[in-house]
Formats: C-alpha cells, structure tokens, sequence
C-alpha cells in the first residue's frame, strides 16, 4: 500500500508540477526559448512573464489541472462515478472565467443545456466540427482516472467524451488512462502491444502517434507543429515518450517542457504518468514546494486514497 500512495501522490502532484512548469513554454518554437530560456528553464520563478504568462501567478497550474481536480473532486464528494456531478463540476469551473480554457471545451461548456445532457451536447460539437475537432482537452485531465479502482476504460471514455467526443480523443483518454492503473495497480504499465490493441478499438489514426512515440529523440515528435499543437494524438505522444524515454521524473519534465509547444499539457499528462512510474518520492522538493495551491492536491490525494482503501 505504501508503495501506491507514493505512486498516487506522484501522479497528482506529477501532473500539477508538469501543468505549472510548462505553462512557461506554452505555444513557444525554439527560437522563442532561445530567446526567452538561453539556459533552459528549471523552476517556476523563472518563468517568462510576457502578456500570456503574467496572468497565473508564479506557481500555480492552469486549466489541465484544474479539470482533473474538478473530476477528483466529484469522484471523492460521490464516492464513485456520475458523469452528472463531474460535468455540473465542470460548468460551474466555466461559469467561474477561468483562464486558459480550451476552445472546444468553452463551446460545449457554454450550451444551455449542457448539464442536463452532457454526452449529446458534446457529440453535437464534435459533428458540428465535420468529425474534425480532436483537442487534448480530455486527455489534459484522465490521469485522474487511472486511479479508480475498476471500469477504468469505460469511465476514461465517458469523462473524455463529456467535451471531447472523437474517437482520438477518447482512445488517447483510455491509453493514458489505463497505462496509469496498470503502473499503480499492477506496478508494470502497458507495453507497446497492448497499446496498439487498444489505439485499433478507437481509431486507427491513434497507431501512428504511438509508433512516433517510440523514438528516442523528442524533436521527431515535432511538438511545434502549427497546424496540430494542442491535437490529443501529439500530446498522447508526448506523454507515451516519457514513459518510454526519460529516466527519472526530472530528466523526463525537462525535456517535455523544453520541446515547448502545448507544453503546458503535455507536461501535465506525460509527469502524471512518470508520477507514476517513479513515484512522489522520486520528483524534487522544489518543484513540490513552488506549487501555492498544493493543499488542494493534497485534499484530493487522501480524498483518492481514502476511495480505495
Ligand atoms: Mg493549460
């Protein structure tokens, strides 16, 4: 048991640390970290405070986190799933003006009757898009749902399609989320075969992305690629390249951060799943001590724990 609460700790705390640190290189090329890190960036204090940046305070998260903690904490109030209390949890976040939240998630947020009908509201967007609109909203936040105990594919599924309703989207929801059970349950995780199997349920374009994954050099992601920052299959990739890659919880957040694009997400899920992979134990103080709203993930760490017991 000792063992999983570290793991549980890693992954909450993994994804926060991940959310607050990339927020520094949110939507930035090289040439702008160039600039703007000449020696890279370690900590929360160094980030750049430009029009975008100044707007959260130094060592806060953004809206992945903020979205996980609306699922954790409907998930805790009702000591199991309603997709009813996690999308009333979701609008009332909305309602609120936060920042930074995502294009499809405001449009699915901001209809009337989202509450009453969530999964049609959403599946109606996506349609309304062509079957086009494929964002890392719903994958920015499953880690949470590694957790849970059992049904973890079906509740991974849902809660992605509560704003995100393409198969990529909800395949990449399921990887991500299944991959974090099996570390934390299990303490093995997924191999490049059972990844696939589960990429072939949902679509057949999510193979791709997890081939891509597999090389060493993070650059060959092409995380900066302006026609597709901020899709579910780069940022799946992204995490699923510190699962293979990195070495230790550090080694892995730096590199995910310094490949800039949506780093703020795909630091977010690739630390939840390093969290879990290595455990709360192995991430740095600092990066735990910078955070200034970590009584929250605290609260919903014993609030996890206390579910599974
Ligand atoms: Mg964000």
């Amino acid at each position: 048991m000792e063992k999983q609460i570290d793991k549980i700790k890693g992954i909450i705390y993994g994804q926060a640390i991940g959310d607050a640190l990339g927020l520094g290189t949110e939507g930035m090329t090289d040439e702008d970290m160039a600039w703007k890190y000449p020696n890279g960036i370690r900590h929360y204090s160094e980030i750049f405070q430009d029009r975008h940046r100044k707007r959260w305070k130094i060592g806060d998260w953004t809206d992945d986190t903020d979205m996980m903690l609306c699922i954790a904490n409907a998930v805790i109030k009702d000591r199991g799933v309603n997709l009813t209390s996690i999308a009333k949890k979701f609008k009332e976040w909305a309602d609120g003006e936060p920042m930074g939240i995502g294009e499809n998630t405001y449009k699915v947020l901001m209809i009337g009757d989202y509450v009453e009908k969530p999964l049609e509201v959403s599946k109606k967007v996506w349609e309304m898009s062509n079957r086009q609109a494929a964002a890392n909203g719903g994958l920015m936040r499953t880690s949470i749902v590694g957790l849970f105990p059992k049904a973890v594919e079906e509740c991974a599924a849902n809660i992605c399609r509560l704003t995100h309703y393409d198969p990529r989207c909800v395949g990449s929801c399921v990887i991500a989320s299944q991959l974090i059970h099996s570390l934390v349950y299990d303490n093995k995780g997924l191999t490049y075969h059972q990844m696939i199997d589960i990429a072939q349920r949902y679509d057949e374009r999510i193979r791709e992305f997890i081939d891509l994954s597999m090389n060493t050099d993070i650059r060959a992601l092409e995380l900066q690629d302006d026609d597709s920052v901020g899709y579910t299959l780069r940022t799946l990739a992204a995490g699923l390249w510190a699962y293979w890659n990195a070495s230790s919880f550090e080694e892995g957040l730096l590199a995910v951060v310094l490949a800039g694009g949506d780093a703020d997400t795909n630091a977010a899920v690739a630390c939840a799943i390093l969290g879990a992979k290595y455990g709360y134990s192995s991430i740095p103080q600092e990066y735990v001590e910078g955070l200034i709203y970590k009584e929250q993930l605290d609260e919903v760490v014993n609030g996890m724990i206390g579910l599974i017991k």
